[in-house]
């Protein structure tokens, strides 16, 4: 296999991010916060569509699956359960000297990094934060901030299995923000302290875990795909035994090709009957489910789908970041997918002409009731759609001075730059089938790459 380079240096990315708005350093006024990061307005619409991209596949459009909102917070126990309190943990040494903390398998040698002091022998460190619940800060109000969402859906099996009459195979769904004290961060969002998850608990008959397992693995690789992701930048990596989870039975990685090289975007579980076996013994309450086939009852196997939402923002970024020669310039611009591109369209009046921008306006306000749309005025037309490539939108609606002879604008594609005219009056219906996928032109306005 020939080795693959990343699209993009990430210094392009960071750059792109923070000079048109998708990300900011939190805190950047008061010299940031370590490894925690502001998504801005084109981040959140992008962020909200990636979303909105996942749930409508994994729990919109199929009749096995169901979602669920748990809080942050969880009863202590659930972590003592899960393993988290015995086994959430890194090696960590700490100078002698200068009392900086490291990851033990970061070093070859006994030496600080920072001022070559003497290291202690490695320390067992856990990522999960602490805090208070109430007014008195003893040991009986400890609370974590979850470290993954996916507890919140096992504590609640038996009361959507109650309430949905759904039966096996099924799954439950969620998104949500997940903390862990990571002793390394870095590369942008990649790792980060704070960050969101989408994952998926699915639950099987013991017998049938393999297939499901299977069939999951296959069903996520082609969600990336199919909003965009070169297929040769992804990578399935099976986990080796000394490397599983305590709580799986086997486990692969989707690993994407990042500007700092391949790393994990999403991790595919099979959690075995790990999970509710541990809350059925520690809460005493059970977590059976009664076959009505075998009129037995049984407790059922997981598969766990388990993505970043901050990591797939990076991949589809990164993945749609492209430079053209552009006269003397280059022309940046994201081929992003339509449903993950922050604004769909934007709406430009040729010149600042009263009669112009009355119309652009009029345009404007109807298609935003559909659509993120922008209104851009400023600067020559040309500078315009340059702006608007580099943010990824996908359609440019142009008023000129014809529009207001012949009721047609004219729409341009943001891959091929072409363009059509439309009646003023259809320029919804036409924008609604592009976006959704229908040729622009003589292209094709979007197809899978790889
Ligand atoms: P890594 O080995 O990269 O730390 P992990 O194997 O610990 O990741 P999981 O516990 O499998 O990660 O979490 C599922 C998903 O949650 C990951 O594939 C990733 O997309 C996301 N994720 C986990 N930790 C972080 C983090 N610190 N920052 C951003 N996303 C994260």
């Amino acid at each position: 296999m020939t080795e693959l380079t990343p699209r993009v240096d990430m210094e392009k990315i960071v750059s792109l991010c923070q000079r048109r708005g998708f990300i900011f350093a939190s805190s950047e006024i008061y010299g940031g916060l370590s490894s925690c990061w502001d998504y801005g307005p084109l981040g959140v619409e992008m962020k909200r569509n990636i979303k909105h991209a996942w749930w409508r596949a994994v729990v919109q459009e199929r009749d096995d699956m169901v979602g669920l909102d748990a809080s942050i917070l969880m009863h202590p126990q659930t972590w003592e359960a899960s393993g988290h309190i015995e086994g959430f943990t890194d090696p960590l040494v700490e100078c002698k000297n200068c009392h900086l903390r490291w990851r033990s398998d970061d070093f070859t040698d006994n030496k600080c990094s920072s001022c070559g002091g003497e290291l202690t022998e490695p320390r067992q460190f856990n990522l999960m934060f602490k805090t208070f619940m109430g007014p008195v800060e003893d040991t009986a109000s400890i609370v974590y901030l979850r470290p993954e969402t996916a507890q919140g859906i096992f504590v609640n099996f038996q009361n959507v299995l109650n309430t949905t009459r759904k039966r096996l195979p099924f799954g439950i769904a969620q998104i949500g923000k997940a903390f862990r004290n990571e002793i390394t961060t870095g590369n942008f969002i990649f790792r980060t302290r704070e960050f969101e998850q989408m994952e998926i608990e699915f639950f099987v008959k013991p017998q049938t875990d393999k297939e499901w397992f299977d069939s999951w693995i296959e069903e996520r690789l082609n969600w990336y795909v199919n909003l965009g992701i070169t297929r040769e930048n992804l990578r399935l990596r099976q986990h080796g035994p000394e490397e599983l989870a305590h709580y799986a039975r086997d486990c692969y990685d989707i690993n994407y090709l990042f500007p700092m090289g391949w790393a994990e975007l999403e991790g595919i579980a099979n959690r075995g009957d790990f999970d509710l076996i541990q809350h059925a013994s520690s809460s005493g309450k059970s977590l059976a489910y009664f076959d009505e086939e075998t009129k037995q009852q049984i407790v059922p196997y997981i598969i766990e789908p388990s993505a970043g939402v901050d990591r797939s923002f990076l991949a589809f970024l990164c993945d749609a970041y492209d430079e053209e020669p552009d006269q003397e310039e280059t022309r940046v611009l994201l081929h992003l997918h339509p449903d993950l591109a922050p604004i769909k369209v934007a709406v430009l009046p040729l010149s600042r002409r009263e009669q112009l921008v009355t119309v652009a306006k009029q345009i404007y306000a109807d298609l935003r009731r559909c659509w993120m749309v922008n209104y851009d005025d400023a600067q020559s037309i040309g500078r315009r759609y340059r702006r608007q490539d580099e943010i990824g939108t996908p359609f440019c609606v142009t008023v000129d001075f014809q529009s207001l002879e012949d009721n047609q604008a004219t729409i341009r594609h943001r891959d091929t730059m072409n363009q059509i005219r439309v009646p003023i009056s259809e320029l919804k219906t036409t924008l609604a089938a592009k976006l959704s996928g229908e040729r622009f032109d003589t292209q094709p306005l979007w197809t899978a790459k790889g």
